[in-house]
């Protein structure tokens, strides 16, 4: 496909980069190619094979270039899912003998997925500190192929020491992935900073409507090739349809994102100056333990935010019933703001102990900020913290 070349400006790149120049019958909108295998040879001469588990219809192939345009990247790849993306990924890096060095609180699919299903594969896992390297270089061993972490954690939006996570890799030959959910292309370009493989949880803010479930792999042509061929094998391609979907929603992935950094940030400073509230979670704000790392790295500071609310919790929960605005459900990145109490939900299968450890009070609420009026969520905040009315 014969695609415009642009530079630079990643909401030109949101619109045009990837797309057919000509325009496919002239249509404006890539249209769904609802098609599972395509002529073969094509009478416009390409002789490629064409097939929907290959994720390479026209709608695949616009969105890799658009993909790899915007984290400044050779190469794409979209997937099935945000899972699928990691699935494939790892299982690529990866093989029987091989260890990872694993950052602590990981996404808990990708956790069950190195902890449980790669491990019965003899692949070992080294949970590492966000930030020292002398305890990275510790847990080096002759199998130690990799690193993972993610941009910023969940739930309470820690940003480990990036740069220095990529710089290690490349002195001791160790693929770095990073998983970019949480900051999107906009806030992040992790590429940018060192590391070899992007990855997303599009459903996220990516296509940011929570109307699909898709994933994305950036990185090198080689290396996105060799992970390709293993998506092609375990079969978790993106149908066609969600692939129109990420397309169209990739398109104000701009807009979205930075509104939504900025409504957080009002949400965040609202909440740090309430009496109700005993903790702000926010790498936006000064006093956010990694602010200084965040401020240098990201072009914003994203949509999410956890904060705890004074009391136990009956009081959180309480608190949740109040809300007329955001929805108490797991997810985020979509235009309608989401609110979960992680103790209860996605991180449950914890201990209290561990839970503590890792900040997560049962007080601790996450909120995905969306793209109502900050003004009417701060109000809405306001009076579920005063007991609702
Ligand atoms: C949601 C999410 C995933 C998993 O993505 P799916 O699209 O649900 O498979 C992975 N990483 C992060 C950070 C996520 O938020």
């Amino acid at each position: 496909m014969q695609t415009a070349d642009f530079s630079h400006c990643l909401d030109t790149l949101l619109i045009h980069a990837g797309e057919p120049r000509p325009r496919m019958g002239g249509a404006l909108i890539l249209p769904v190619f609802q098609s599972a295998t395509f002529a073969f040879p094509d009478p416009s001469g390409d002789p490629a094979l064409r097939y929907i588990r290959l994720n390479n219809t026209p709608n695949h192939e616009v969105l890799h270039a658009k993909l790899a345009a915007l984290e400044k990247a050779e190469a794409a790849l979209v997937t099935a899912s945000g899972m699928a993306a990691i699935a494939a990924v790892l299982l690529t890096v990866l093989g029987s003998g091989d260890r990872i060095l694993v950052q602590q609180g990981l996404y808990g699919g990708t956790h069950g997925l190195i902890h449980q299903d790669l491990a019965r594969l003899g692949i070992s896992a080294d949970v590492v500190s966000d930030d020292d390297p002398a305890d990275w270089r510790r847990h080096l061993q002759p199998g130690t192929r990799a690193f993972y972490v993610e941009t910023i954690t969940n739930p309470t939006l820690r940003v480990a020491d990036l740069e220095a996570v990529a710089a290690f890799c490349r002195e001791h030959g160790l693929v770095s992935i990073i998983d970019n959910t949480f900051a999107s292309p906009v806030n992040f370009r992790p590429l940018e900073h060192g590391f070899d493989l992007s990855l997303h949880s599009a459903t996220k803010y990516l296509n940011g409507h929570s109307d699909i479930v898709a994933g994305a792999v950036i990185g090198g042509a080689n290396l996105v090739e060799r992970v390709k061929q293993r998506l092609d094998h375990l079969g978790a391609s993106l149908d066609p349809h969600a692939c129109f979907l990420l397309h169209r929603g990739l398109k104000t992935l701009g807009v979205r994102v930075r509104q939504q950094n900025s409504g957080a940030e009002a949400v965040a400073r609202f909440l740090s100056g309430h009496p109700a509230v005993a903790r702000v979670n926010y790498p936006g704000l000064e006093n956010h333990p990694d602010h200084p790392r965040a401020k240098g790295l990201f072009d914003g500071y994203g949509g999410m935010l956890s904060f705890e609310i004074d009391g136990g919790a009956a009081v959180a929960e309480a608190f949740l019933s109040h809300l007329r605005l955001p929805v108490v459900a797991p997810s985020l990145g979509g235009v309608e703001s989401l609110i979960t109490r992680p103790a209860a939900t996605s991180h449950a299968g914890m201990t209290p102990a561990q839970r503590a450890a890792m900040g997560i009070g049962d007080n601790l609420v996450r909120m995905s900020v969306g793209l109502e009026a900050p003004e009417d969520l701060i109000a809405d905040l306001d009076q579920a913290l005063a007991g609702g009315g």
